[in-house]
This record gives C-alpha cells, sequence and structure tokens, in this order.
C-alpha cells in the first residue's frame, strides 16, 4: 500500500494544486467535480454524478460478498481572498481553499487510486464519497437526500479533517462527540423610527438590541449545566446611519453551539423567548431566523476503536491521541453519523502559524499519502473485521 501510494503522490500532489488555484465556493463544484470524475475513471472507477448536486460517487467492489464501507472527503471552498505567497496560490479574487478541502479530496483520490490495486486484500465493496458543500451545512445533507447511502447500501462510514495545532503526522480523534452542532441565528428588531432628540416618541432598536444581547449570555451562565460546554457569540450588530436619528430597525446576528441535542433545543428555545419578551416589553417586534444548521458529530465507540488501533499501526503508538474535549466548532458529517455508524478523526499538519478560516492557511502536502494509508487500512480493517 505505501509503494502503490509512493507512485501515486507526485500526480496527486499536482492535482490538489490545481484545486488550490481554482477554488469553487459551496455549491457550485462543477470543475473541481469533473476533475475528481476524470481521476476515478481513469483509476478505472464507475462514477456516478450530480449526487446532491455536485457531489460524485464511485464503488470499488473486492467480488467477494460483504458489508460496503464509505469514505467521504469535502471540496468546497470558502469566501476568502487568499494572502499566501504559494506558487499556486488562488487564481480566484475572494475564493480560497482555507480548510484544506483541496487536500481531503486530494487525499481521497490517493485512497482511490491505491485500493483499486489492492482488491484482493479485503471483502465487499468500498465506496467513496466527494462531498460539496461542507462549509453551509448543506452538502452532506443534499447527498444523503439524493440517496449516496443507498445502492449499495453504506454500513459504516469514515473521514478525517486536517488539524495545524497537531504536530504533523499525529492522529487525534474522541469517543462520543467530537464537534459541536452550529446553529446560526439572525434577529431583526423592528421599532419605530424617528428624530433623537424625541426618543419618547420612538421605539428605539439600538436599545432594546443592547439589552436582549446582554440578556442572551444569561442562557449560557444561567441556563445551561457548568460542566456541559455551550457558546453565544454575537457576531454583528447593524444599525443607523447618522447621529440625530434612531432608526426603525437594528439586526444582529451570531452562532449557538452545544454537544447534546438537549442542550442545542435549549439555547434555540431560550434566545427566542428571551428575545421575543424584551422586544415585545419596549414595544418592539421581532423576526428570528436560524440557518446553517449541523447537529453535533457523534463518534460511535466501535468504529471510534478501529481507526484508534489502526492509527497505531499505520503511524505508531506515539502519534496517537484520543481526546477528552469536543471541539467547539462543527463539521457536517454529523449528518452522515445521525444515520450509519462511523467515525471521523483529525491529522495534524502543523503546528503552523496560521489555522483554517485564515487567509495565510496552508495545506500540507506531505500528509496526503499518510492520511490516504489511513483512509485505505480504516477501510481494509472495517471490511475484514465485519
Ligand atoms: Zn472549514
Ligand atoms: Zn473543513
Amino acid at each position: 500500500m505505501k509503494l502503490i501510494l509512493q507512485q501515486l503522490v507526485s500526480e496527486i500532489v499536482e492535482l490538489r494544486h490545481h484545486l488550490h488555484a481554482h477554488p469553487e465556493l459551496a455549491h457550485q463544484e462543477y470543475e473541481t467535480a469533473a476533475l475528481v470524475s476524470k481521476t476515478l475513471k481513469k483509476f478505472g472507477y464507475e462514477v456516478t454524478e450530480g449526487i446532491g448536486g455536485t457531489g460524485v460517487s464511485a464503488v470499488l467492489d473486492s467480488g467477494k460478498p460483504g458489508k460496503t464501507v464509505a469514505l467521504r472527503a469535502d471540496m468546497d471552498a470558502l469566501p476568502i481572498h487568499e494572502e499566501t505567497d504559494l506558487p499556486y496560490r488562488s487564481t480566484r479574487d475572494g475564493k480560497m481553499h482555507a480548510c484544506g478541502h483541496d487536500g481531503h479530496t486530494a487525499t481521497l483520490l490517493a485512497a482511490a487510486g491505491a485500493l483499486m490495486q489492492c482488491k484482493d486484500q479485503f471483502q465487499g465493496k468500498i465506496k467513496f464519497i466527494f462531498q460539496p458543500a461542507e462549509e453551509t451545512g448543506t452538502g452532506a445533507a443534499a447527498m444523503i437526500e439524493d440517496g449516496v447511502l443507498e445502492n449499495p447500501k453504506v454500513d459504516a462510514i469514515f473521514g478525517y479533517h486536517n488539524s495545524t495545532k497537531s504536530d504533523f503526522g499525529v492522529f487525534k480523534t474522541k469517543m462520543d462527540c467530537l464537534f459541536a452542532s452550529q446553529d446560526v441565528f439572525t434577529v431583526v428588531i423592528h421599532g419605530k423610527g424617528g428624530h433623537a432628540a424625541y426618543p419618547h416618541l420612538t421605539v428605539d432598536p439600538i436599545y432594546i438590541g443592547t439589552m436582549i444581547i446582554q440578556a442572551l449570555q444569561g442562557i449560557v451562565s444561567r441556563c445551561s449545566a457548568p460542566v456541559e460546554p455551550v457558546v453565544l457569540s454575537v457576531t454583528q450588530f447593524h444599525a443607523g446611519n447618522t447621529h440625530n436619528v434612531i432608526p426603525s430597525q437594528a439586526t444582529f446576528q451570531g452562532t449557538l453551539r452545544a454537544i447534546t441535542p438537549a442542550n442545542r433545543a435549549m439555547l434555540k428555545e431560550k434566545l427566542t423567548k428571551i428575545t421575543t419578551n424584551i422586544a415585545t416589553s419596549f414595544g418592539a417586534t421581532v423576526t428570528i431566523n436560524f440557518s446553517y444548521s449541523f447537529p453535533p458529530t457523534f463518534n460511535h465507540p466501535q468504529e471510534t476503536q478501529l481507526t484508534y488501533d489502526v492509527a497505531k499501526k499505520v503511524l505508531g503508538e506515539d502519534h496517537v491521541t484520543l481526546l477528552t474535549d469536543p471541539g467547539m466548532a462543527s463539521e457536517d458529517f454529523s449528518y452522515y453519523l445521525e444515520k450509519i455508524p462511523g467515525s471521523y478523526f483529525w491529522m495534524g499538519i502543523g503546528p503552523k502559524e496560521y489555522h483554517p478560516h485564515r487567509p495565510r492557511y496552508e495545506f500540507n502536502d506531505a500528509i496526503i499519502p499518510i492520511a490516504a494509508e489511513m483512509l485505505a487500512q480504516v477501510a481494509i480493517s472495517y471490511l475484514n473485521k465485519n
């Protein structure tokens, strides 16, 4: 396997650089999907395109009866303007592979290429899933809706994300909750505008908005058990455009994170109640909208143990860590794990100064053959154990 991957790696790294120079945002991954398809076909795969929009999948059948395991990579870039000096930096203004999904796509292609030559090492089938729109939390759900976990029915799924915080080649995962849920809230306060010298004749949405934002932090400190992490961050507040007019409207937006479904529901319910009641008590009305929703990512115990055991073999005992705390970021791999067993893990590419979602973030190509071997061996191990 190592040898096959070494032979593939220069071609795959070149492909990764091409993807990096030509980033595409969520649900617009047309050129990326076409390149993925072309590469899979070159490796000898039959390819299914257009799943959940721009998603791509391919199946490797060992010819022996057994289960079906899926490996997943995400393909979308971010609306960030790249500031690196890389020779293959983004050629598209305001678009950048700043989360390393180009690297994940390249890794899964390397695994697909290598596994095609190792069909005699396992039974059952391996399905490769190239997913659009992870960053918006809509790609996994769209592919599932479009039947990616059927025909053949997928029994378990695995995937990885690069980590700039971990040393190079270090595997990290966690039993149960690896990532928090996310819900973005957008609140519009509808008041009554007027002359700033006569506030009593207005319903001031700025004053009301600041009262609400203060009160919302009480959800974290007073409504949630101290040992269960929750996050409520307000990240935007917009209102007014001059010094002597009270505006009629104010808008604020932010994010909610939780690691249990119960706390996730509690955050949304309390936010709605507190916002509505404060606004109403001052004579305003509100509209509240939730979007960019991801459930918490819950790793399944048996499948997580399997990745942990494979990592010890592939990377060595000193390169393997079981985390005790969940990350408060989120990942739409969670949608697969709501449907079927599986596990998600980190692969270290650092430590690096610039983390994902930053304009100077850089993926590390050297992880591609290592992460590809991890994915391939996880799939082989799952199929041969079940
Ligand atoms: Zn990201
Ligand atoms: Zn990502």
